[in-house]
């Protein structure tokens, strides 16, 4: 694969402004229903059809509060998208949104399981606790027809529930659990990331965990996580992780295009350009994806062009997206003399 090989779109995750306020600026111009549509026709002319996932959703907000989701998911699954509705991590839910939105054509429901059921951690920001109502919307939504997709945050504090989540999950038949490895960002803290040690150990169990897992385990914010799953380094055969810019973007309540979550760099707002034109050709996608861009160890390891670090954790802890992830530990990062088309020593 050579550098900067283009992933095809796999991944579009939507804030759709609905969810408590936590992040430090509101949105400047939120889209309205009649824009959002204007974008999805627009996302429709290209062939690819990436799942949609319209995140920070609370179905008990102020109705004046973000897009109405009816109306989004409605043009979504028209125009055949697969659709996916991720709940805010501090907004309640009802069992009857749940199958309202089953009814509406929604695919799957991300549920945040933060803590292992009824642990003491409670009264964490933006840190969901688990507990008997988690359990009632998880077989809420199996009842429904949809498919569940757990999401865990995980923080230096929240690790240690990280085994009591995993027993918990095949109980609650979801499809996939997807395990987020927070960087710090404006409202969170510098200390709550796992550092560099702690998160190759976590890794490794996880790994180990995956193995045998009923489900896919899928990884944010540690795209080496690949390494713990294939030992052996091979950028011939494996597929790069989906990561910033690689196989996902984001867009901001306001339209604007981010290569995730936590990177809050433009490429470009909706209501001018194409999400995937931008994907395809924006500067700032096409540089976060080239291996040959990275600096420090990413840039010549022999995994790069298959992990290629988070890149918004480089950008949160150095201010520069395409610096070396400062949370890959150096003592385990392998590299193999005479990879293909990679420097045998760093430059
Ligand atoms: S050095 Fe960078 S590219 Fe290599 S494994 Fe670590 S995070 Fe991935």
């Amino acid at each position: 694969m050579s550098a900067g090989t283009l992933v095809p779109l796999q991944r579009v995750v939507w804030d759709v402004g609905a969810g408590p306020r936590v992040r430090s600026t509101p949105p400047a111009v939120p889209l309205t229903l009649r824009e959002a549509r204007r974008v999805v026709r627009r996302m429709a002319r290209a062939a690819e059809r990436p799942t949609v996932v319209l995140a920070g959703v609370d179905p008990l907000a102020p109705s004046d509060r973000g897009l109405p989701l009816s109306g989004l998911v409605d043009a979504l699954t028209s125009h055949g998208f697969p659709t996916g509705v991720a709940l805010h991590p501090m907004a309640p839910c009802t069992t009857r949104s749940l199958r309202a939105w089953a009814a509406m054509g929604v695919q799957h429901i991300v549920l945040h399981v933060d803590t292992a059921l009824d642990s003491p951690l409670t009264g964490i920001p933006g840190v969901r606790h688990t507990d008997g109502a988690t359990l009632v919307y998880a077989r809420a939504v199996v009842a429904a027809g949809m498919r569940l997709y757990a999401t865990t945050r995980v923080t230096a504090l929240t690790a240690p529930d990280l085994m009591g989540i995993a027993a918990l999950l095949p109980s609650l038949q979801v499809s996939r659990w997807d395990v987020s490895f927070v960087v710090p960002t404006a409202t969170i803290p510098r200390s709550e990331p796992l550092r560099a040690v702690r998160l190759e150990r976590v890794l490794a169990w996880l790994a180990r965990y995956a193995a045998s897992a009923p489900f896919p385990v899928t990884t944010e914010g540690a795209p080496h996580f690949i390494r713990h799953m294939h030992p052996q380094p091979d950028g011939r055969t494996l597929a790069p992780m989906v990561r910033d810019a690689q196989g996902m973007l984001y867009i901001t309540a306001g339209g604007e295009v981010w290569p995730g979550p936590d990177l809050p760099l433009s490429a470009g707002n909706v209501r001018q350009h194409s999400p995937q034109a931008l994907y395809r050709s924006a500067p700032l996608f096409k540089s976060l994806r080239n291996a040959a861009e990275l600096g420090g160890r990413c840039g010549w390891c022999a995994w790069s062009q298959v992990c290629g670090g988070s890149r918004a954790r480089a950008y949160a802890l150095t201010g520069d997206a395409l610096a070396q992830d400062p949370h890959c530990a150096p003592v385990i990062v392998p590299v193999a003399p005479g990879h293909r088309g990679l420097p045998q020593k760093p430059p």
